[in-house]
């Protein structure tokens, strides 16, 4: 997953992505960048690692313009080489161009084979990169022309920021998997991931872009460019809600912090229990917690803290790195928790290894029962539109069934929110992507199906 930021016609433009990478840093700690366009010309500073450790006061002055896009990293299609870092530059026949890109391409693979069959000669293994070619390969006859033609080509999902010969272009696929809202800033616009980023830059919300709607950016215009296909009926991704985003944005029109209240409050529903604390697993199931606490009438507790200066224990390779991470990551307060029944809630299981570490913990200091409860089903199925998720055989609630599953993680009881009461918590903008939970994929998944790529994922 990443998170994008592109402004136009704002003043130190990489200053305000710079601002906004740091309110997106949640979307991908992996690497980052920014491009600033003084007029025409482009300036890329990027690097591995989070936004505060890879831009300092020097490299943004480097950065001139009222034109800039940037990009935070969480590594999914293309691993973790340096190449594949975004944005990603380049320059074509008509000037430069530069791309920031959130979601996967569903049909890369095929997409890439036909370009190096054709001569393409390409710098890293992201799916992002096809679309520099395709736009360079365009014959079209204006740039408009150029990145719709390009566009129209790919499958899966995006939602990006490019910039052409300085000018802001911004696209969301038609099925609009991943957010991407456009706001007001001074006498110009943003496009951000989510709205948080709005907030940080005291930028005022206009719109989300539609799925499918490609527009051009100049300064105080926003100008239609033209509609990828929208026949297929859009299909927002319920794991934003769920997970990924923040609970202080909004997304698709609904509050992330009120959706977690209300499938903490369904699972409650679904799964009650006699306890004398509820506690999250900071800080994702923080708001689904409360809606479990609200709903049940158990008092919530803070009874984990969590260290933040470590990173997110999921990206570690290693499986024994990883339950070292959770340990590094969570404490638990023993106060809160010795001699109670507690209800813990989380917002997903995928490996089933934080909950599994946090289980021994509490046990440790003296909790008398730990039920687990997950403000989500089952993570079954690989992710092909750009959540990094591990392989189908090694997430757990694909292989194992809720009495295994209990067993395994040690706990008293565990309860999963259902499909049905997920979905009906946050009917608003749906239907949604619930390809993880359903295995339903609302995007053909292109390279899958032709053999390119594994249908156990992960990505792409
Ligand atoms: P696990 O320990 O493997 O079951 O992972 C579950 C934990 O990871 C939950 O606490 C989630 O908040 C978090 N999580 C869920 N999905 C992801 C993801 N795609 N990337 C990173 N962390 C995730």
């Amino acid at each position: 997953m990443c998170g994008v930021v592109g402004i136009s016609g704002v003043e130190n433009a990489a200053q305000q992505a710079f601002l906004a990478m740091y309110a997106l840093q949640h979307r991908g700690q992996e690497a980052a960048g920014i491009v600033a366009f003084d007029g025409e010309d482009g300036r890329l500073h990027k690097g591995s690692g989070l936004v505060s450790e890879i831009f300092d006061p020097e490299s943004l002055k480097g950065l001139r313009g009222n034109t800039a896009i940037g990009h935070v990293r969480y590594s999914t299609a293309g691993g973790s080489d340096p190449a594949n870092i975004q944005p990603i530059t380049a320059r074509y026949r008509l000037g430069d161009l530069a791309l920031a890109h959130n979601g996967n391409l569903t049909n890369q693979r095929a997409l890439r084979t036909s370009l190096v069959e054709d001569g393409a000669i390409f710098s890293s293994s992201s799916d992002s990169e096809t679309l520099v070619h395709l736009i360079a390969k365009s014959r079209a006859k204006t740039i408009d022309d150029q990145v719709m033609d390009a566009l129209s080509h790919l499958a899966g999902a995006f939602s990006m920021a490019l910039v052409v010969r300085g000018k802001l272009y911004a696209a969301r696929d038609p099925r609009g998997f991943r957010p991407l809202m456009l706001g007001r800033k001074d006498n110009g616009h943003v496009v951000v991931s989510e709205t948080c980023a709005l907030d940080i830059l005291g930028a005022t919300y206009l719109r989300d872009l539609e799925p499918g709607e490609v527009v051009r950016i100049e300064s105080n215009q926003v100008h239609e460019v033209g509609r990828l296909d929208t026949a297929p009926p859009p299909a927002p991704c319920i794991f934003e809600l769920v997970y990924f985003a923040r609970p202080d944005s909004s997304l698709w029109g609904e509050s992330v912090d009120r959706a977690r209240r209300a499938f903490g409050r369904q699972l409650a529903k679904e799964h009650p229990i006699r306890a004398d604390a509820v506690i999250a697993v900071p800080d994702s199931a923080n708001s689904a917690a409360l809606g479990y606490a609200e709903e049940s009438g158990i008092p919530f507790e803070l009874g984990l803290l969590r260290n933040h200066y470590v990173g997110r224990t999921f990206i570690k390779p290693e499986q024994k790195d990883r339950d070292f991470g959770a340990r590094m990551k969570y404490n638990p307060v023993r106060d809160v928790l010795a001699g109670k029944r507690v209800v813990v809630v989380d917002d997903s299981l995928v490996r089933g290894t934080t909950s599994r570490s946090l289980v021994r913990m509490l046990k440790a200091v003296g909790s008398t029962e730990v039920h687990f409860r997950i403000g989500s089903p089952p993570v079954r199925f690989p992710c092909f539109y750009g959540i990094d998720m591990p392989t189908k055989g090694e997430l757990i609630g694909s292989t194992l069934d809720v009495h295994e599953i209990e067993k395994k993680l040690g706990v008293d009881s565990l309860g999963y929110l259902s499909l049905e009461g997920m979905v009906r918590a946050v009917g608003q903008a749906g239907p949604y992507c619930t390809a993880c939970f359903s295995g339903r994929y609302p995007a053909p998944l292109v390279d899958v199906e032709e053999g390119l790529a594994s249908e156990d994922g992960p990505a792409l």
